[in-house]
């Protein structure tokens, strides 16, 4: 129920991040579509196939069991589950930051993470574009942490769904008035923000980690607002990673078995 409940929502906002990036785009398409989204729908397609034959279901299971054994910290205090649930929130999106800070600092998790970041243009199909064990120890982590926390079920179903949505909307090229994109962005991680992310300058790269909110960049210090080129110009992708050749689905699955450059 929790999975499709998950695709459903996932489906739908991607299907409207799409539509407003033809009816309003943000930047002018340099490459080809054609080159970019059999790739990137490709490897969401593996991943989704994986994940529902391996360990998909396993943040939910792993909440639901250890609210059932008492086990985490939630479940010893015997929080309210209003409070159980904002706790779980904010815990998996400081989480979720925290790996991904790692995911460019620690070299044997960047030769997984690169792959998400080799896409020379950037849309809402860049978000599901991940290595599959990118996505599995993804998976792993989170379990861990939903373990140690004593996550609240019914908030990591809730946290999988904004993850995914904050996703699609913030890799999304879509072109939003100034004025609402600057109120947005005290709060939210918006397209302009996470854009910079892709940058193919190292220090952009490293900045604006958050996936939904705002705060964890601010709070530690790796927050970023104006890149140093234009948002609707600006080289997207890695400087050593530009060949179409080079990044291929095969060559993308072989990507972090080969040294790094
Ligand atoms: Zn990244």
């Amino acid at each position: 129920m929790e999975t499709w409940l998950r695709l459903t929502m996932a489906a739908g906002i991607f299907a409207l991040m799409i539509g407003l990036e033809t009816l309003i785009p943000r930047r002018k398409a340099h490459i080809d579509r054609q080159q970019r989204w059999p790739i990137n729908l490709g490897l969401a397609a593996v991943n989704m196939l994986l994940m529902r034959v391996s360990i998909g279901g396993m943040a939910y299971l792993a909440a639901d069991y250890a609210q059932t054994l008492g086990v985490g910290l939630l479940n010893w205090l015997d929080a309210a589950p209003a409070l159980s649930m904002l706790v779980t929130l904010f815990w998996l999106d400081l989480a979720i930051y925290w790996q991904h800070v790692a995911s460019h600092h620690l070299p044997i998790i960047w030769r997984l993470h690169q792959v998400h970041h080799s896409d020379l243009a950037i849309d809402a199909t860049t978000a599901v574009r991940f290595h599959p064990l990118e996505i599995l120890l993804s998976m792993v982590y989170k379990t861990l942490c939903i373990i140690l926390i004593g996550a609240n079920p019914l908030a990591v179903v809730v946290f999988e769904i904004i993850l995914n949505g904050a996703a699609t909307f913030n890799h999304s090229n879509i072109h939003i008035p100034t004025q609402l994109e600057q109120a947005l962005r005290w709060l939210l991680i918006t397209p302009d923000l996470h854009r910079i992310h892709h940058s193919t300058l190292p220090e952009e790269t490293n900045s604006n980690y958050g996936f939904s909110v705002v705060f964890w960049d601010k709070l530690f210090k790796t927050y970023r607002p104006e890149p140093q080129q234009a948002q609707t110009t600006m080289p997207i992708g890695l400087p050593a990673l530009r060949l179409a050749t080079e990044l291929s689905f095969v060559r993308l699955l072989q990507l972090p078995f080969k040294a790094l450059r």
